[in-house]
């Protein structure tokens, strides 16, 4: 089946006791036993749920990977990933990876004796150079966030396997709809079903998927042994969610390219980015990893902090806001909201400036959308 069809009908099979064609929520904690250790699949929540596992089947099959795990946030089904690794291991971290993944190994993992390095990983060669004898993984974004910058997943998969490390990708992004990391020779994929797989943002929660047996028992072990798991309604939300991500990812980026076309003939603008803006340097890679450039991007003003707080204060159909994925359209101010908590010095060597903005386009209709932005910058 193709992926639209994948889509609506994945872990989506009608209830096998009552037909229901849109399955039941389990809010059940535990399950009877026919007798002791007799059970039809499920003993207890934490350990599986009915619910959890139709979301479960339906990431992985929209990633193309055998096995998927849900977690109750992104960042609960990272810290399971990093849990793979062991003290005295190192990583290989992306510059401009999402700041949670960067505080969860800065100052949570770090002290339990995992070392890390951050590279530019724009240039794949950069990961060979930062491998060490001890390193274990290489984690990764593309697009990057907040500068879109596309990184060749196959390039740092050949890189990753040549030397026997964990290739990491994080596809929050793009989401399953536009790029499948697993099929790039990825190790293992997480997600934020809280963006654009959940994608109304009304839920917090996290996937993990991979093909690799071994590492699937142990965080699927993981998983049930720290207990990150999410709820039912929340694994429901995500479920339904998935049904339209097709149809969403479409507008989204349909909207998004407009917008970015719109910006890049404004001479009140620097840079755009975006991942299928014509003339990009990564359009190349962007066209061979990605079927659509998405709803993010990011763009820089010529009259710097003043210029993109008038901006940001004048939208109207854009909601002022972090976060991302969503259905409505939402901007942002990085240097003082997404990426506040980077040190100055650091955000500096980002490239994430006062004169940039950030804007996740929603699926409004796409005239409401350019014409917002048209408005706002003439305010400035
Ligand atoms: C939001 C986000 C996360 C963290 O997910 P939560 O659900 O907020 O824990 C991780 N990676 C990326 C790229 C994100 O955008």
């Amino acid at each position: 089946m193709r992926f639209d069809t994948r889509a609506v009908h994945a872990g989506n099979e009608p209830d096998e006791l009552t037909g229901a064609v849109t399955p039941p929520i389990y809010t059940s904690s535990t399950f009877a036993q026919a007798g002791i250790g007799k059970t039809k699949g499920f003993e207890y929540s934490r350990s599986g749920n009915p619910t959890r596992a139709r979301l479960e089947r339906a990431v992985a099959d929209l990633e193309g990977a055998k096995f998927g795990l849900a977690f109750a946030s992104g960042l609960a089904g990272e810290t399971a990933v990093a849990t793979l690794l062991q003290r005295g291991d190192h990583v290989i971290i992306c510059n401009d990876v999402y700041g949670g993944t960067y505080r969860l190994f800065n100052q949570v993992f770090r002290y339990f004796g995992i070392a890390f390095d951050r590279v530019d990983a724009t240039d794949p060669d950069n990961v060979a150079r930062g491998a060490r004898t001890k390193t274990k993984m290489v984690w990764m974004e593309s697009p990057t966030n907040p500068l879109m910058q596309v990184i060749d997943i196959a390039a740092v998969a050949k890189v990753a396997k040549s030397r026997g490390l964990m290739l990491v990708v994080d596809n929050t992004f793009a989401s399953p709809c536009l790029q499948n990391p697993i099929k790039l020779g990825a190790t293992v994929v997480v997600h934020s079903t809280t963006k654009y797989i959940g994608g109304h943002s009304d839920l917090i929660g996290g996937a993990v998927v991979t093909s690799d047996q071994a590492r699937y028992d142990r965080l699927k072990f993981i998983q049930n042994a720290t207990g990150s798991v999410p709820g039912p309604f929340d694994c429901y939300l995500a479920l339904r969610g998935i049904r339209t991500i097709h149809l969403r990812m479409e507008r989204h980026s349909k909207n998004a390219a407009a917008v970015a076309e719109a910006l890049a003939r404004d001479p009140r603008v620097r840079e755009v980015y975006y991942p299928f803006l014509r003339g990009s340097p990564q359009l190349g890679v962007a066209k061979r990893q990605m079927s659509a450039g998405g709803g993010m991007l990011s763009f820089r003003l010529k009259g710097g902090y003043r210029a993109a707080s008038r901006f940001l204060e004048s939208l109207k159909v854009f909601t002022l806001g972090e976060s991302l994925g969503g259905v409505e359209s939402l901007a942002e101010h990085p240097a003082r909201m997404t990426h506040a908590s980077l040190p100055p010095p650091e955000r500096a060597k980002l490239g994430v400036t006062d004169d940039l903005v950030r804007l996740s386009v929603g699926i409004e209709d796409t005239e409401d959308l350019v014409g917002d932005v048209r408005a706002a910058l003439a305010a400035i």
